[in-house]
């Protein structure tokens, strides 16, 4: 289990095991024992949480040191481990680890400024408790990878088209709200929308077969992935139709990307038969996408109707 866990979390990069640490604070925060949710990085909310643990301890150990009759005192540090054991579900387990050393540390301290009567029996109490949240919060962190794992993989099932690899429709739905359906970027941003549709590929298929047709399309796929940035969307609405939305990209760059995109699709060899592409371009600004999309199909269909392998932006019929 530590071998699986360790070797998970290396393969993570830097933003990945701080996503992995963030959505499982996320998940357990209810748990944590100050309510100071309003602010939401788990580093910050779990050193704050260890440090609140030991003042705590800090206080208890001077109450301790203030009392006449310090009888219980090891039944009351007992119960502190409580607190960590609490504290690691949202905590990374090498926080875990350390802020729980830190307490025991705290106790060999404190003890040499009070002397306590039965310091022996303390230790022997506490520091099974201490190995024994270590493998707990072990465990919690490997039950918590696995969730995580499984949550991501359906989350990527969803919103991934199986053959190109591409995104499918529902990764408009998810960067758009729910009620206006308008996608969720900076009103100023101009948003450039394109729609590629493959030229006459019904004929691949007549031609060449179904699997071949296939191949044609991861084929385009990938040269639409490409030719954009990463910050890009790349679609398959339907079939052999593709949507690519390019956030940042005024009408005249959108055309250029469109015209490369076309040239690259001509000049590529698919290992099939050459085929071509036709793209309506336009730009999106803000409401529902749908509206927009529908005007980037019309300058399609005008790029169709115009003899293929065209591409062409949307201009209002005056
Ligand atoms: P146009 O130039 O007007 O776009 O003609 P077209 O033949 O490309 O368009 P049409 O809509 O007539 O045909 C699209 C074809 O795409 C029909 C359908 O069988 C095929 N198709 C849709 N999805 C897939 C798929 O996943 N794999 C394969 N191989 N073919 C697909
Ligand atoms: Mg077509
Ligand atoms: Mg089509």
């Amino acid at each position: 289990m530590f071998v699986t866990i360790s070797r998970h979390l290396k393969n993570f990069s830097k933003e990945q095991r701080f996503d992995f640490y963030q959505s499982k604070y996320n998940y357990y925060k209810n748990m944590t024992l100050v309510a100071y949710h309003k602010i939401s990085n788990y580093k910050i909310m779990v050193i704050l949480s260890y440090l609140m643990i030991h003042i705590i301890i800090w206080c208890t150990d001077w109450a301790t040191y203030l009392l006449p009759d310090r009888q219980y005192a090891s039944e009351g540090m007992l119960i502190m481990n409580l607190l960590f054991a609490c504290a690691c579900f949202c905590a990374p387990f090498l926080y875990s680890n350390i802020a729980h050393g830190l307490f025991l540390i705290d106790m060999l301290v404190a003890n040499c400024i009070i002397h306590y009567e039965n310091f022996g029996m303390m230790l022997l109490f506490n520091i099974p408790c201490v190995v024994a949240i270590f493998f707990m919060s072990r465990v919690l962190e490997k039950v918590y990878l696995d969730h995580y794992l499984v949550s991501q993989q359906s989350e990527n099932l969803v919103v991934h088209d199986q053959l190109t690899g591409v995104y499918n429709r529902n990764k408009l739905k998810e960067i758009s709200t729910i009620e206006g359906e308008s996608l969720i970027f900076p009103k100023d941003l101009p948003i450039g929308m394109l729609i590629i549709d493959i030229d006459f590929f019904k004929k691949v298929n007549d031609n060449y077969g179904h699997e071949a047709g296939d191949i044609v399309l991861k084929h385009t796929a990938s040269i639409l992935k490409n030719s954009v940035r990463s910050s890009d969307y790349v679609i398959r609405w339907e079939g052999e139709e593709f949507v690519v939305i390019a956030a940042g990209c005024p009408i005249e760059h959108s055309m250029k990307l469109a015209e490369k995109i076309r040239k690259e699709v001509e000049c590529s060899d698919n290992s099939i038969c050459p085929v071509t592409v036709s793209i309506g371009v336009t730009t999106y600004h803000g409401g529902n996408y749908h509206d927009a999309l529908a005007l980037a199909d019309q300058a399609l269909y005008q790029a169709k109707s115009g003899g293929r392998n065209k591409v062409v932006q949307y201009q209002e019929v005056e």
